[in-house]
């Protein structure tokens, strides 16, 4: 009540009204708001009933885009004369009966919701033949209005035709986009329904035009080739997880993109569990996880992920259309994507060709259509690779048989290299009777002591010397330290005779003691020393037999830390860290490596994790084919 007496308003001024139970439309209408955003949401639901109704087959026919007409036709059970006004009523459905039902769904819908919503926002029809009947039924609606169903014509199945999609709720109908971008929706979401179920043929005309047409499959993988595109499967790697043998039953099965068709964003990610497709961060991070260190910061794998698990194991009832999840064990889900995307990794050659500047992009399908960014990316990657090969000609190399190139910065022209031999270990002592290192085989030259040449079975390699033993450093420091966590808790250390010194600005210091947990793990000790210099007492040995300074690196690090904070999560500080000592200890570009420095590089590149790629994510070697080069020299 205010000071003159006005009756009581509510917080934006109007009026109180009393409460009311809502007219069933408008009821409706509410929950479509949550349901069905565009024709997309309509395609989706109407094929996922086709697929709880045992389709073979599912067509889908858009007119402008969907806002015009969607119509989704199956040979599916088919709906009985008796049961079709039903079909449309809110809450209504076949799908479950009780609420322990809740927790155990195996079939797309069950929340009885989709059609009544979207009759509520449209003209909807539905004809329909239940298998066995011999009478086929027509049941029309609009708006409110539902007329009871005459007899038609047509085959056992269903179909439901949606006319002028928010005809009654314009402004809903404000925000659909061009017909174009509509109907691209709508086959992302096609496409995903197929990936998700390889036994169903699918089919969409648009306009007239028949857009996606793909046959049954007799597997998930012929059916992802089929929907992805024949080009994309030279760059697909498989992915198998069966964990149903343990009590935690996570099975996963799928395709992953070669880290050089990584995408600049996260949509060419195809999620799915058990059929449905998902947005689910921890799916995504398991599989950003597996590809760390293999693709620059900012790009996203590509993948066709189906998780199949118990019903019961899984919530889905968390998100009105069903897009989100909730896993009873979502560390058992995180465990197994991982480790799956990452034996299939681990398992394939990834060192990129250097033919893949002189080929189109191999992606018609993945990731978005029209987006400039990609398309960018790949330009940039094209002119990288070709500066590559530029660099690589330029070098001579070709003309002058296996000798050093003319010109070169080696101190005899024309001659083998002498090198001075070298104290340090640029890899790291196996324990003994392992690995031993095999005597070399193939033939190598070092370029302008930063890169080595190798020859290969396939043609030649490039290999970037800093690149591949940064990496070499950094998974070899990983293990050292995954090793030490159970154990002693620390990198391999020494003690410093006396403190080594450095100086650095007081604001650097000030991160010394956040840090000082990570620095005992990585086996360094360091102290102030007054105000504007950092004592170092030990360090780790690795690093001191690669002639790391000890003082300096613990003062950039700190200087590095204080301007950029380290990653929040422990295992990420940690990575960053060991990513810097790697780059330290790695040999340098420029760096004149012996015969015994080169094989053992090469050695430790077949026997490390990721040697393709530094941890940064750029690679550390790129092959050059006989058929690339047959072609370079129009031999062929
Ligand atoms: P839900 O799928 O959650 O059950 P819907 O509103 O999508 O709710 O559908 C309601 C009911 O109509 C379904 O439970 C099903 O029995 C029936 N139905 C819908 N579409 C079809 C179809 N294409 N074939 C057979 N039955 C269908
Ligand atoms: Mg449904």
């Amino acid at each position: 009540m205010t000071a003159t007496g006005a009756p009581a308003t509510t917080r934006d001024g109007a009026t109180a009204r009393p409460i009311r139970r809502l007219p069933p439309l408008l009821v409706n209408q509410i929950a479509a708001g949550e349901v069905i955003e565009r024709p997309a949401s309509v395609v989706k639901e109407l094929v996922e009933n086709a697929l709880d109704a045992g389709a073979a087959r599912v067509e889908v026919e858009l007119e402008e885009g969907g806002a015009r007409l969607v119509r989704v036709t199956d040979d599916g059970r088919g709906i009985d004369r008796g049961q079709l006004a039903l079909a449309i009523a809110p809450h209504a459905t076949s799908k479950i009966a009780e609420q322990d039902d809740l927790d155990r769904i195996a079939t797309m819908g069950f929340r009885g919701e989709a059609l009544a919503s979207i009759a509520s926002v449209s003209r909807l029809s539905i004809r329909s033949r239940a298998r066995g009947s011999g009478e086929t039924w027509l049941l029309e609606t609009e708006g409110e209005t539902v007329h009871e169903p005459r007899p038609a014509g047509g085959p056992a199945g269903t179909s439901v035709t949606v006319r002028d999609l928010f005809f009654n709720t314009p402004a809903r109908r404000k925000f659909l986009r061009t017909a174009p971008t509509e109907k691209s929706r709508c086959l992302d979401w096609l496409r995903d329904l197929a990936l998700a179920h390889p036994g169903v043929a699918f089919r969409l005309v648009a306009d007239g035009k028949t857009v996606f047409d793909v046959a049954r499959a007799d597997d998930a993988r012929t059916r992802s080739i089929d929907v992805l595109g024949r080009e994309l499967e030279p760059e697909l790697l498989e992915v198998s997880v069966d964990r149903f043998d343990d009590a935690r039953g996570v099975l996963v099965w799928g395709l992953v993109g070669r880290p050089s068709i990584a995408r600049p964003n996260a949509r060419a990610q195809h999620l799915f569990l058990n059929g449905r497709a998902i947005k689910d961060k921890t799916v995504q991070h398991a599989v950003r996880e597996a590809y760390r260190g293999l693709i620059d910061h900012g790009r996203h794998p590509t993948c066709v992920l189906l998780i199949e698990m118990a019903p019961d194991a899984v919530d889905v009832n968390v998100h009105p259309a069903k897009l989100e999840v909730r896993f009873r064990d979502s560390s058992a889900v995180h465990h197994a994507v991982y480790h799956g995307v990452k034996e299939a990794l681990r398992k394939a050659d990834l060192t990129p060709e250097i033919g893949d500047a002189l080929r189109a992009p191999p992606t018609p399908v993945f990731g978005p259509r029209g987006a400039g960014g990609s398309a960018e990316l790949f330009a940039a990657r094209v002119r990288e690779l070709a500066g590559e090969a530029q660099r690589v000609a330029d070098s001579g190399w070709a003309d002058s048989g296996w000798g050093p190139p003319a010109g070169g910065r080696l101190d005899e022209p024309g001659s083998a290299p002498v090198h001075a031999p070298r104290t340090e270990a640029i890899g790291f002592a196996e324990p003994a009777g392992l690995a031993p290192a095999p005597a070399r085989a193939a033939r190598v030259l070092q370029l302008h002591d930063s890169y080595l040449v190798v020859e290969d079975a396939d043609g030649m390699l490039i290999i970037d010397q800093h690149a591949l033993h940064e990496r070499v450093m950094f998974q070899k420091l990983l293990e050292r330290v995954g090793r030490a966590k159970g154990g002693s808790g620390t990198l391999e250390s020494q003690a410093l005779l006396a403190p080594a010194v450095a100086d650095l600005e007081p604001s650097a210091l000030a991160v010394l003691d956040d840090l000082r947990p990570l620095l005992a793990t990585l086996g360094i000790e360091a102290e102030p020393m007054g105000p504007r210099s950092i004592g170092v007492r030990s360090f780790p040995s690795l690093l001191l037999s690669r002639r790391v300074e000890p003082a300096p690196f613990v003062a950039e690090l700190l200087a590095r830390a204080e301007r950029d904070p380290l990653p929040a999560s422990e295992e990420g500080a940690l990575h960053e860290v060991l990513d810097m000592m790697a780059c330290k200890a790695a040999v340098k570009a420029g760096d004149r490596l012996s015969e015994l420095e080169i094989d053992e590089l090469l050695r430790l590149r077949e026997t490390v994790e990721r040697s393709s790629a530094c941890p940064h994510g750029r690679p550390t070697s790129v092959r050059v084919t006989i058929p690339q080069l047959e072609k370079l020299f129009h031999r062929r």
